[in-house]
């Protein structure tokens, strides 16, 4: 038997856990008479309770469910209760809500029904992640790349469809297990710097690599790898998406193949119809005539353009080979640049091209490399501007460094292309650049050249206006 104190006590506690409770707390009678309401319930529905009490409960429930009130009735009178059942309701401000409830029967005590309990939740924000995640669900099942998640120690947490399709493994064999099953050995001590990469929060981008799969076979990947955060921020784990890029990589093989060849097969003529060429001007001189001399004079130009493609072509085979030697000596920036402007001026003569240097620097450097970065931006000035134009060749020295610049007066790139340009192959698709041949290598060989003297392209371009490239170089 509860004595009267102790019930009064019971009583206390339960009203305190209806007034502090997250969730709606609603009676109404058999008749729909909302009888009491929580201050969850004024927060969530936006009614009061002075505006509830009294007040029939079809207020907060949308026409199309007001049958639900009569079904749950018939339920507890026969002597159910109705537990989660996820439906609907209106608030004052009218949005719907998604709500779950918990309905009990309140009885008197000659155990008739004579009113009803709610317990209402809300559950909109927990159904709209809900949402969100079978959306991204979906997506990581039906995307072509691999997504793999892991712990900071390269354990495997998840594995999607593609995942398996790319490398062989289900995700039965892979969940619990270490990623480095995936990794070649020669490049094991990649996953390490990746990580520590990923902990100083940075997102590692497009990386290259390789990776193995199930039956020992290798493919190219392009990985692009995320760290996973906790609420605290503190990183729990890492987000791998990986592309195989093999075909991609097979393609640009047989491109670099085919033009090693090439290059390699017009070398020996060029050099003989160069010193053809070289054999008549020697003549012409004895015996002058003012058209051999000018025909003979642009042979020349041409065999100078062509074995400077020819020197692109070479040098980027062995680029993508991994061997390309630099030859540093000591010499004179000055020298270097006015022989090439004066090249320059002869392989382009429509342009007008100046040198603007306020004092020689000595450079410690590949001479011929820095010659060809040159002639390709040079080149490149010629090519995307008008004739007559100008181009100019700018030094200044630093204390350090000095910098070299190229500008021309031409079309300019526009800013999502020039983000690109350093890649190998890449070409601006313009109306106006349309009819300008190239093969996109140019300043690809430019920039790997100049990162192997420890320097970088950098370009400043305004389309219609003109283009700067420029990059640094450390003195002798
Ligand atoms: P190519 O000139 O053979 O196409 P490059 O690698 O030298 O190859 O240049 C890549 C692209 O960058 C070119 O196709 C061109 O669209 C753009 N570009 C390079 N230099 C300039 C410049 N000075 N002005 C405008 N566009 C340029």
């Amino acid at each position: 038997m509860i004595s009267n104190q102790n019930l009064s006590q019971h009583s206390a506690i339960l009203a305190a856990i209806v007034e502090s409770s997250d969730d709606a707390i609603v009676s109404k009678d058999l008749n729909g008479i909302v009888t009491s309401w929580n201050p969850a319930a004024e927060r969530i529905f936006g009614y009061t309770a002075t505006e509830m009490l009294g007040q029939s409960i079809l207020k907060i429930i949308p026409a199309d469910r007001h049958h639900e009130e009569t079904t749950i009735l018939r339920i507890l009178g026969s002597g159910g209760r109705l537990d989660h059942f996820e439906t609907k309701r209106i608030t004052k401000d009218k949005r719907i809500l998604d709500v779950s409830l918990t309905i009990s029967p309140i009885k008197n005590k000659a155990g008739e029904i004579t009113g009803v309990s709610k317990i209402a939740r809300d559950i909109t924000e927990l159904r709209k992640q809900e949402e969100k995640e079978a959306v991204l669900a979906a997506i990581i099942e039906s995307t072509d790349d691999a997504i793999i998640s892991k712990t900071l120690t390269g354990i495997i947490t998840s594995w999607n469809p593609s995942a398996q399709r790319m490398f062989g493994y289900s995700s039965e064999e892979m969940i619990g297990q270490s990623i480095l099953n995936l990794i070649p050995p020669d490049r094991k001590e990649e996953e390490p710097l990746i990580i520590s990469k990923l902990k100083q929060g940075e997102r590692v981008k497009h990386f290259e690599t390789k990776r193995v799969t199930k039956t020992d076979k290798i493919i190219d990947v392009s990985l692009t790898i995320s760290p996973i955060k906790n609420k605290a921020g503190e990183i729990t784990g890492v987000s791998k998406i990986a592309r195989d890029i093999t075909e991609k990589k097979q393609e640009d093989q047989r491109k670099n193949d085919f033009m090693a060849i090439v290059s390699h097969e017009l070398k020996t003529p060029l050099t003989s119809i160069k010193t053809y060429v070289q054999l008549l001007q020697a003549r012409a001189k004895k015996n002058p005539d003012e058209f051999t001399v000018s025909a003979l004079g642009k042979a020349d130009v041409q065999i100078k353009k062509m074995t400077n493609m020819i020197h692109d072509f070479l040098n980027l085979s062995r680029l993508e080979e991994g061997r390309m030697p630099l030859n540093k000596t000591t010499f004179s920036l000055c020298e270097l640049l006015e022989e090439l402007i004066l090249e320059a001026k002869m392989l382009f003569p429509g342009h007008e091209i100046v040198l603007q240097m306020d004092k020689d620097s000595s450079i410690c450097a590949d001479r011929d490399k820095i010659g060809q970065v040159m002639l390709n931006l040079l080149g490149n000035a010629a090519k995307y501007s008008g004739t007559e134009s100008l181009i100019k060749v700018c030094c200044e020295t630093g204390a350090a460094k000095v910098k070299i610049s190229v500008s021309d007066e031409g079309m300019g790139i526009a800013p999502a292309d020039q983000q690109k340009l350093f890649e190998r192959f890449y070409r601006v698709h313009t109306l106006h650049s349309s009819n300008i041949s190239g093969f996109g290598i140019g300043l690809y060989l430019v920039s790997e050249i100049l990162k192997l003297h420890h320097s970088e392209i950098k370009v400043q371009s305004e389309p219609g206006v003109g283009s700067t490239f420029y990059f640094c170089l450390d003195h002798a």
